[in-house]
């Protein structure tokens, strides 16, 4: 943290979307469902981990956000004529800090459920405050002030997984590095740290060793599940660009709507350095950004997102599903979309993450074809997909090689492509291999191939290296209950006997989207487009006469 003292000043662009005034009429608004009332410098508003602290304007009086477990160290003062909140606020998630008068004057104070109705209901309100709370939660990761801090070892795999938890899921925090002996004595030599794994530390001095992502969540407020007898309109399962649709155009539309998700808001879409065929995005968007800015949506028109759960079990009783989760309570829902993905086959290699989306590829479209210009196209996998790829492929790159742990190509992919590859001059096949190693620095050069029989290592070099070997759906929490197809996808529509939606599954009142449905197409706008759709098939379940919905059963 800056020894500078912060306040709600705008100078850059960000803290300019941070810190904006209210217009007139928002306040006008504000003013009608609010209290105002004189406040004393030295006054305690609200306390860290006070669950619905409320919104406060400022109208002559200075607010200190205070950090309690620094020594009361002042993260930012609010100054006269600004307003107070962050984006947790409007998720119903515990405060990460205190607020506390700086000094004496008046002050609007609303409470926070009726904050939220306002924002999903009158666009002035939500305005202003939804893009300036979504920017102060930025202005907080860019400061790594707040909810956590991470001690542990640079390349340790739990240290990696609870920095990539708490960075997907956008909670603000610091990594101290074990190796670093100025950082470690930065964080106070008084603490009784364990001395070797991980340790989080929560923001209110709370220490974790090497703790869950769910044990984590819980000790930082993050747990937003509902009480057990609370019955949800709609529970989305998946929070990729699929489930993250259906929540928007849910809430946006009347449903009570949950959504859980068991790693991250955004999915694989989320993991994706670059989309560049999404409608609306000519430059590209990071998978990251797009998934905000879902997520943002969402919350503003009252959709609850809760992560990180795993849903493990689907159940229909009492006229109701009842969703199981790994850890937690049971949920209970009148509809279910099940939007739990797929997640692609991928090789066991170790720093195969460092070239996802920069060398490494799980689709072969027009768009990842140019990363095979100028350079070797290297497919593992010997299904159709692999076949098609090669094919398209072969158009753009210098050579196109398949690479397959079998003898051939004839157990796995359809007689005429394996044909066509055969006589294609620009393809080659390698059989009984496996790709051993990948090399590159800021991206893929060269990997090398190991056959499997004797052992001897041949490098190729090659800036694309596509991974055909198949996708796994997510699918086997719901698969007891839904008809899937033999792969483990599940069947919509006709397919699953239901000739009223195309998302409909062989249960009525449970519907299925995006990648994890049967015959679905693995695109981000297509996920989206299932998720808005959906929303109308869920209305016409729910408004169905209840007799009617017992007979389907
Ligand atoms: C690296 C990469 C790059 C890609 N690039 C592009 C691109 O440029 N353009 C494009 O159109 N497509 C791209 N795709 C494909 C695209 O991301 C997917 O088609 C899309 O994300 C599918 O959305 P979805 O909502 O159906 O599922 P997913 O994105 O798979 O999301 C499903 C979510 O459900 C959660 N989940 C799974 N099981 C459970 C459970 N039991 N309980 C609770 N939650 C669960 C998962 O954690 C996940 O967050 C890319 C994919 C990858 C992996």
């Amino acid at each position: 943290m800056s020894d500078q003292p912060r306040t709600s000043t705008a100078r850059t662009d960000l803290e300019r979307q941070a810190w904006p005034a209210l217009s007139d009429a928002a306040l006008d608004v504000l003013r009608a469902h609010g209290v105002e009332r004189h406040a004393e410098a030295g006054e305690v508003i609200w306390e860290v981990g006070q669950p619905g602290y409320p919104f406060i304007h400022l109208f002559d009086a200075d607010l200190d956000i205070v950090d309690r477990g620094r020594d009361d160290a002042v993260v930012v003062t609010i100054t006269a004529g600004n307003f107070v909140g962050e984006l947790g606020m409007l998720m119903g998630q515990q405060t990460f800090f205190a607020g506390v008068m700086r000094s004496t004057g008046r002050i609007l104070v609303v409470e926070q459920d009726e904050l939220r109705r306002l924002v999903a209901t009158v666009p002035e309100v939500s305005d202003a405050i939804v893009s300036a709370y979504a920017a102060r939660r930025k202005l907080l990761i860019e400061w790594a002030d707040g909810a956590l801090t991470i001690i542990g070892d640079d390349n340790d795999r739990t240290c990696l997984g609870l920095r990539e938890y708490a960075s997907r899921n956008r909670i603000p925090f610091r990594f101290v590095d074990r190796a670093d002996p100025d950082a470690m004595a930065a964080i106070g030599q008084s603490r009784d740290l364990p001395a070797q794994g991980t340790v989080a530390i929560a923001r209110d001095g709370a220490v974790l060793h090497d703790p869950e992502r769910l044990t984590l969540a819980r000790a930082l407020g993050y747990e937003l599940l509902p009480e057990i007898d609370e019955l949800f309109d709609l529970v989305v399962v998946g929070a990729g660009p699929g489930g993250l649709a259906a929540s928007v155009y849910g809430a946006s539309e009347g449903l009570k709507t949950l959504t859980i998700d068991d790693t991250a808001i955004g999915g694989q879409a989320g993991t994706s350095s670059r989309i560049e065929n999404y409608l609306g995005f000519p430059t590209g968007v990071s998978g990251s950004e797009l998934a905000y800015l879902g997520e943002i949506q969402a919350i503003k028109f009252g959709a609850r997102v809760a992560v990180p759960y795993r849903a493990s079990g689907l159940a229909h009783t009492d006229g109701h599903f009842e969703i199981t989760l790994e850890a937690g309570p049971r949920i209970n829902a009148r509809a279910v979309v099940i939007a739990s993905g797929a997640r692609y086959r991928k090789l066991p290699l170790d720093n195969l993450g460092d070239y996802e989306g920069n060398g490494v590829y799980y689709a072969a479209t027009e768009l990842e074809a140019r990363y095979a210009g100028g350079t070797n196209a290297v497919i593992v996998g010997g299904g159709n997909s692999a076949g098609q790829a090669a094919m398209f492929l072969s158009r753009h790159a210098e050579h196109t090689y398949i690479v397959v742990r079998r003898e051939g190509l004839a157990a796995t992919m359809s007689d005429y492509l394996s044909t066509r590859i055969a006589r294609d001059p620009r393809i080659t096949l390698i059989t009984h291999s496996e790709v051993t190693e990948l090399r590159g620095d800021g991206g893929l050069k060269a990997l090398t191939l190991t056959d499997r029989r004797t052992g001897e290592a041949t490098d190729i070099e090659t800036r694309a290296l596509f991974v055909m070997i198949g996708a796994a759906p997510n699918a086997q929490w719901a698969g007891d209950l839904v008809r899937t197809d033999d792969k483990g996808f599940v069947l919509t529509g006709v397919a699953a006997g239901a000739a009223d939606s195309p998302f409909a599954t062989s249960v009525p009142g449970i519907f299925a989207i995006g990648d994890v449905r049967s015959g679905s197409v693995k695109r981000v706008a297509s996920a989206v487009g299932e998720g808005s759709v959906v929303v109308s098939s869920v209305h016409a379940w729910l408004s169905d006469d209840p007799p009617a919905k017992q007979k389907a059963r």
